[in-house]
């Protein structure tokens, strides 16, 4: 008897994330990695100590789990400072595996199979795998570039209101966003939480990318202090981006507490709890480590305009990103054909990778003139990277 497919109907269509398959390419090639999103340089001194003293500390065993009771109230208290929202570090924070882990657990506790929640694409790949894992319906608002400049990615209302009055369990909002570098602005938001509360939805948001803006006059703001949203909002973010440090897969959920249990229910049966010596070097960094999050933005504020204008010379339309560490840029002046065979191309024969954002999209159709750059790289691979891509100055129209 053959084999039957062994993948399940509901992840089958989704294969192997890009990230992983760029990745894999840039090493086969040798190729300067602009294409997965994690930093070439280490994490904190000080979030590493911490770690270390505790697995010193004997601290090896299952950690509690909705979270350590120290990460728990560095989360708290951090947020009460940036939110400005009260929170119960104990009722209302679930410490997770990454941000990745807190997805599932948000979708899976709150959405029935059926239910629909509503996306926006480009989308950040994990969103829509697990809404599929779900049982639950996508639907999907556009964010499409400024065709006249290189401004930000705007979306249309009437789409998200059409969306919302379909009464969807939930809607999934990332800000700063990945990839397209977007900061959703007070008013974007606004909106968005006037149709949660008209319609009674659910809001999930991401928002990992939360210390990395670079725009004044467009400043993060959590979707939960819009009026009406502190109890409907799940929010997410994570130690990772902030703090150089992906690999430590610490995440978090903060939401009221009847939206807390819906994210526990999930997560005591995905992971149940997030390695525990991690947490306590966690719980260090994010309670010491404002003076690191200051240099990092202005390390990255430079390595966003260096990249950026390296892109632009050579021809390409670049949307400057307000956060994120991502630049996303319209090739088509190259004319190296869709955006997979450029970024296939770029990294075999240019030897730098980038992402191609079609995936990113239900329609692929929308992301085939662009290209995912990530500038979270130490000056010389950047350097490096701009020296290489000068092998396309020729092709420049
Ligand atoms: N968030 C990172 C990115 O967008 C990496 C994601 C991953 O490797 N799964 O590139």
């Amino acid at each position: 008897m053959p084999f039957k497919p062994a993948v399940a109907d509901r992840l089958a269509p989704f294969g192997t994330t890009i990230f992983a398959e760029m990745t894999r390419l840039a090493m086969e090639h040798g190729a300067v990695n602009l294409a997965q999103g994690f930093p070439d340089f280490d994490g904190p001194e000080l979030a590493k100590q911490a770690a270390i003293e505790a697995i010193r500390a004997g601290r090896n065993q299952y950690a509690r789990m909705p979270g350590d009771p120290v990460l728990n109230a560095a989360i708290a208290r951090k947020w009460r400072r940036d939110s400005g929202l009260e929170v119960n570090p104990d009722a209302h924070v679930t410490v997770t595996s990454g941000c990745t882990e807190a997805i599932p657990a948000a979708i899976l506790g709150l959405v029935n199979p059926g239910e629909r929640v509503v996306l926006f694409e480009p989308y950040y790949d994990s969103y829509r795998a697990c809404v599929s894992m779900a049982g639950a319906i996508p639907e999907f608002i556009t964010l499409r570039p400024s065709s006249s400049d290189e401004g930000p990615f705007t979306f249309d209302p009437d789409q998200l209101r059409a969306a919302m009055r379909g009464r969807p369990k939930a809607i999934i909002l990332n800000t700063p966003h990945n990839p397209t570098g977007k900061v959703f602005s007070r008013e974007e938001l606004a909106l968005v939480a006037s149709l949660c509360v008209e319609h009674d939805v659910i809001a999930i948001t991401d928002e990992v990318y939360s210390e990395l803006v670079y725009n004044p006059a467009l400043p993060h703001v959590s979707l939960a202090t819009m009026p009406g949203m502190a109890d409907r909002t799940v929010t997410l973010n994570s130690l990772g981006k902030s703090f150089s440090l992906t690999g430590w897969k610490i995440g978090w959920a903060i939401a009221s507490e009847p939206l807390t249990r819906a994210v526990r229910a999930a997560h005591q049966f995905l992971t149940f709890a997030t390695c525990t010596p991690m947490q306590l070097g966690a719980a260090r960094i994010l309670t010491e480590g404002d003076a690191y999050v200051r240099e990092l933005v202005a390390s990255y504020t430079i390595k966003r305009d260096f990249l950026a204008a390296a892109l632009r010379d050579l021809g390409l339309k670049v949307h400057v990103p307000d956060g994120s560490y991502f630049i996303m840029a319209d090739h088509s002046s190259l004319g190296m054909g869709d955006d997979v065979e450029f970024c296939r191309r770029l990294t075999r024969e240019v030897k730098v990778a980038a992402i191609p954002p079609s995936v990113f999209y239900d329609d692929p159709s929308n992301g085939r003139s662009l290209a995912r750059f990530a500038f979270c790289k130490q000056d010389r691979t950047l350097r490096q990277a701009v020296d290489r891509l000068q092998a396309l100055r020729h092709r420049r129209a």
